[in-house]
């Protein structure tokens, strides 16, 4: 064991481990790429993370960085929960629920727990947390609300940031901080602490003033954006300050999550559900945004193409012949309300006359066997990502959103860059939110796909810029997009996103290398040359 690991080991509770096994399981994530931690510390207690972080702030401060990563499953498709350093893992401990507010409507937790555990407990109460991923059988809280993660229910309820409603957060020197809603007193109490809290309290107050009209650039016209850092939900008109937006989808560059109270919604197991289908892009985006305004938004809005639904039928003929055979028909849309009172009728109504206007059939299902016999069309997507071609996996390379009314284009751009390097096509995503999803089936221990990796990355990620989108929508950049993320925003922007990293990290220990600090040429040393999601593959889930 290094000096480093039996320093910390005699004064955590949790376990601290240096061995080959705990440092190569850690190397990779759900990513293309990896990178092999020095040592892995299971944290017991908020104190434990605590004493590691302020071990590694006073190496730094002696000009030795040993950086900290939090990790909580690994499902991060970005490389996000990588690093050279400490991983410090939070679900092998941290993972209990503090509180359960019934009145309120909130839970307290720390983060490691499973998001699909808590889920549960939360439905016993009649209630949800609506940005589920698709991983939820296996992600923690902490990740996703460290990648303001969102889901399927998004397009109706929002993303992960929606119900952050307080943090615990262990600072990059050790302090604890809690986050939420401070009113003008609050906040002049913060200002004048004289702790490292208050230091960050008073340069994040002085960046946000002295730079109002180069912040208000950071929006962007997409419905969702992890590009970056939220600053545009800190200050509220009324002279209110609230840190929490910024720490969630920070990565853990910023802080350590150590507790989080959530808000959470009214569950209604039983929805309605359209399954419609298109035969041209105009229509079904027309579709899309019609469906879009609606009086009350679907609960869920995705989409498959007929691509992903052909794969899988050649790869297993039976899948999906109760529900659709080929000719399958270019894209099919599954739009869900949940709206508990008489008017999802209404609303279903709407919508059918809507993809009538605009498809080539449609069917409704109001009763759950007839919804998941549906759902198989959507989830097929979970056969294509799990099956491997001899050496070639399927691999994830994007995660963009682009205006509503530019959905189109970035489709027919996907098929086109997808098709330049002989690539077979297949596109899915949260369409309701301008966003998209494809993983190609590609060998990264060849060259040849090695490049094709990094020629996908830049045309698609210029391609999703020049429509005026975003490249980190569902998750956040990460190692994978930190190298476009100056790109999207422009060289002032970015410099301003830069100075508020370093008011929280002045020695970058905590995460480097996700939102800034990568190159291509970092990305390239840092390609798996065998991709896998070994430890995740008892857990395949829908997608
Ligand atoms: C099959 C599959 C389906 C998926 N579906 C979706 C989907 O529908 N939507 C979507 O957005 N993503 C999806 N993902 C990606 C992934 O599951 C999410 O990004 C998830 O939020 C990651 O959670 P995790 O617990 O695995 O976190 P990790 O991957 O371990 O970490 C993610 C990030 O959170 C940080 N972090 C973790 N814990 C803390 C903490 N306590 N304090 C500070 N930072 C912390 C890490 O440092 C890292 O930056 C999917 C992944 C897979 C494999």
């Amino acid at each position: 064991m290094s000096k480093v690991a039996h320093y910390l080991q005699e004064h955590l509770v949790g376990e601290v481990m240096t061995g080959t096994d705990a440092r190569r399981y850690f190397a990779t994530d759900n990513s293309i790429l990896q990178l092999a931690p020095s040592l892995v510390v299971y944290p017991r207690t908020e104190n434990d993370v605590r004493k590691t972080a302020r071990f590694s702030w006073q190496l730094a401060e002696r000009g030795r960085v040993i950086p900290i990563t939090a990790r909580g499953a690994g499902t991060d498709a970005t490389g996000a929960a990588l690093g050279s350093g400490i991983m410090m893992v939070f679900p092998a401990h941290m993972n209990r629920v503090l509180e359960l507010d019934t009145k309120a409507h909130t839970v307290t937790v720390e983060p490691g727990i499973n998001y699909g555990k808590l889920q549960q407990t939360l439905h016993t109460h009649g209630r949800f947390l609506p940005p589920y991923p698709a991983s939820i059988e296996y992600s923690t809280i902490g990740g996703a609300i460290a990648n303001n993660l969102s889901g399927e229910k998004s397009v109706k309820y929002g993303a992960t940031g929606a119900y952050v409603k307080g943090l615990r957060v262990v600072l990059a020197n050790g302090e604890v901080i809690e986050t939420g809603h401070l009113n003008k007193r609050d906040l002049s109490k913060k200002l004048g602490l004289a702790t490292f809290e208050g230091e960050i309290y008073r340069s994040v107050d002085t960046l946000l003033e002295e730079n109002r009209e180069l912040t208000s650039q950071l929006i962007r016209n997409v419905v969702k954006n992890n590009a970056g850092y939220n600053l545009l939900d800190i200050r509220g008109k009324d002279g209110s300050f609230d840190l929490t937006p910024l720490f969630v989808g920070s990565q853990g560059t910023l802080g350590l999550i150590a507790e989080a109270v959530l808000t959470t919604e009214a569950h209604n197991p039983q929805t309605t559900l359209i399954m419609a289908h298109f035969d041209s892009l105009e229509q079904t985006q027309q579709a899309i945004q019609e469906l879009l305004a609606l009086s009350e938004q679907p609960s869920v809005l995705e989409l498959v193409d007929q691509h992903v639904l052909q794969q899988v039928h050649e790869l297993n003929p039976n899948q999906l012949k109760e529900v659709a055979t080929p000719p399958f028909a270019p894209f099919t849309l599954f739009i869900e309300f949940d709206n508990p009172n008489r008017q999802v009728k209404k609303l279903a109504k709407k919508a059918e006359k809507i993809a009538e206007k605009y498809g080539i059939g449609f069917q409704t299902a109001t009763e759950p066997e007839q919804q998941l016999q549906f759902w198989k069309l959507r989830q097929a997507t979970s056969t294509l990502i799990s099956h491997n071609d001899g050496l070639q996996k399927s691999v994830p390379l994007v995660d963009a959103a682009v205006p509503l009314d530019r959905l189109r284009e970035l489709i027919e751009g996907a098929y086109s860059i997808l098709g330049s390097v002989s690539l077979k096509p297949g596109l899915w995503g949260h369409v309701g939110e301008g966003s998209l999803h494809f993983q190609p089936h590609l060998n990264l221990g060849a060259v040849g796909d090695r490049q094709k990796v990094f020629r996908i990355l830049e045309e698609y990620h210029q391609l999703v810029i020049s429509l005026g989108g975003t490249i980190s929508a569902s998750a956040g950049d990460g190692r994978l997009r930190t190298p476009f993320l100056e790109a999207m925003y422009g060289a002032e922007l970015y410099v301003l996103l830069q100075k508020v990293k370093i008011i929280f990290d002045p020695y970058g220990t905590l995460n480097p290398g996700v939102k800034f600090g990568t190159s291509i040429d970092d990305l390239k040393a840092l390609l798996r040359s065998d991709y896998g999601l070994d430890h995740l593959y008892d857990h395949l889930p829908r997608s």
